[in-house]
């Protein structure tokens, strides 16, 4: 068979291949045997069964002369995607054994596509962490490097495209949970606009800032699965009812889209990143206005503050939406209660991991009387201001550039010990879902060890067709 049916092929051309006749059962059995022999813990789970009988569906539909737009392209689950009949457990203890009662709407319009899910991936438990370790699963290697993380919290989905296991997987991303692993594992992660893709279905974290998004090696793959997946649901009422305009196809030569197009950046960015970091946020620069663009420096004088307020507002969403967990209606029930006040309290005391139970208490905290109003309501009003920083900076530029992570990828245990310096991994990333816009790690460089580094491009509120073409560009110009 032709090799552009090879789980190392990109989606696209999987389904090129898979549309012009080629087998969808043989495209989605390589990727099946990559799964199967994952080193890296980056895989959790492999569905054989289910993504063979889904694959005979593809073949029989495209026998049929239908022609689906990601025929027999093998996908990957962050392990807090609900499938039917498929476990989905967050990598909480609480969560284990548990099975999905229906299918996130993200997932069934990638289905419905022609995509084919092959397996779940790891990550940090509820998606609380930046290096993976978090997971009851234990952690997952970069396949770069296997001594140091692969970023998180969707670790797995980031580490499995990277190893080539799979060409597509998703991830959610509440503070930079693509972005980051995408930019530490060398692949495209992308967060949409909040509100382009339904969230029925992901297990809820931070609700205001959640965001469902793809994992892929090219930045076309990533805007292909994004087309698919966007639009108005019903199940979701933060789930824009607008067409998902601007989200056509990327243009044919994506360098030409830079000519005179206003690149903004944040000088204040600079300071502190990591040498290789910094050199790479300056080849980009370079290479983008040898391609004709304007490069404009804005500022985003709120956005300091972001890491605080997103520790206030996302645990208190944490705190609330982990009520659920209660050892009654999902999950883990403490074999030792004998009292409803046990039942609560020690089921969730053995179900959740050290860091989510800190997350926890910090929500219950600062949503509490007499507490609100310093913490919660303080921050929701920063969280506008840094909002305002942005639609103020996009008057000015059309796309933001900058870095994904102040360094690259650390060694497994390094920041465990010391929670600040875990938050502070996704300083570059936070204030992007606090303003709700999108954005998008692109591979650029990497430093002396050969370490991956993403740059980050930003943009207004819906234009992420804008900032995906500026991407494929920065793809093009590496
Ligand atoms: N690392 C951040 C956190 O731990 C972001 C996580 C995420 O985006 N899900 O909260």
């Amino acid at each position: 068979m032709s090799t552009s049916t090879n789980s190392s092929a990109t989606a696209i051309a999987i389904a090129t291949a898979v549309n012009a006749g080629q087998s969808a059962t043989v495209a989605v059995k390589i990727a099946l045997a990559k799964a199967k022999a994952d080193t890296l813990n980056a895989i959790i789970g492999v569905h054989e069964t289910r993504a063979l009988a889904a694959a005979a569906r593809v073949d029989a539909r495209i026998a049929a002369g239908e022609r689906l737009p990601l025929a027999g392209v093998p996908l990957a689950l962050k392990d807090n995607l609900l499938a039917e009949g498929l476990p989905a457990t967050a990598c909480s203890r609480v969560l284990t054994g548990f099975i999905a009662p229906y299918t996130a709407t993200a997932v069934a319009r990638l289905e419905a596509a022609g995509a084919v899910i092959v397996a779940t991936t790891n990550m940090d438990e509820f998606a609380m962490g930046s290096s993976n370790e978090t997971s009851v699963r234990g952690p997952v290697r970069n396949p770069i490097d296997p001594s140091r993380i692969p970023g998180g919290s969707s670790g797995g989905s980031a580490a499995a495209v990277a190893a080539g296991i799979v060409p597509l997987a998703l991830g959610s991303d509440t503070g930079g949970s693509i972005r980051q692993p995408a930019s530490l594992c060398g692949v495209v992660g992308l967060k949409p606009t909040y509100g382009t893709i339904s969230r029925y279905g992901l297990i809820a974290f931070g609700s205001s800032m959640d965001q469902i998004g793809p994992f892929a090696t090219t930045v076309a793959d990533a805007a292909l699965a994004l087309r698919v997946m966007a639009g108005k649901d019903s199940n979701d009422s933060t789930c824009a009812d607008r067409d998902p305009v601007g989200l056509e196809v990327l243009p044919a030569d994506p360098v030409s889209v830079l000519k005179g197009l206003r690149v903004g950046f944040v000088a204040e960015h600079e300071a502190g990143l990591a040498p290789a970091v910094k050199a790479c946020l300056d080849d980009a620069k370079k290479r983008l206005a040898a391609a004709g663009v304007i490069l404009v420096p804005v500022t985003l004088p709120h956005e300091r503050y972001a890491v605080a307020v997103y520790y206030v507002l996302a645990t208190g969403e944490a705190a609330s939406n982990l009520s659920r967990f209660d050892g009654i209606r999902y999950g883990h029930r403490s074999p030792t209660a004998q009292t409803l006040g046990e039942v609560y309290g020690r089921s969730r005391a053995e179900g959740f991991g050290a860091e989510v139970q800190r997350r926890i208490m910090l929500g219950t905290y600062v949503l509490s009387t007499g507490y609100y109003d310093a913490y919660y309501k303080k921050a929701q009003q920063v969280r506008r201001k840094i909002a305002d920083d942005y639609a103020t900076a996009f008057a000015a530029c059309d796309v933001l550039l900058g870095p994904v992570s102040p360094t690259t990828a650390f060694k497994l245990g390094e920041k465990l010990a010391d929670p600040l310096q875990m938050y502070l991994s996704d300083v570059f990333t936070i204030a992007t879902n606090l303003a709700g816009v999108p954005g998008v790690s692109v591979p650029f460089g990497q430093d002396s060890q050969g370490l991956p580094i993403g740059m980050q491009l930003q943009a207004p509120m819906w234009a992420d067709n804008r900032m995906l073409a500026v991407g494929a560009a920065l793809q093009a110009l590496r």
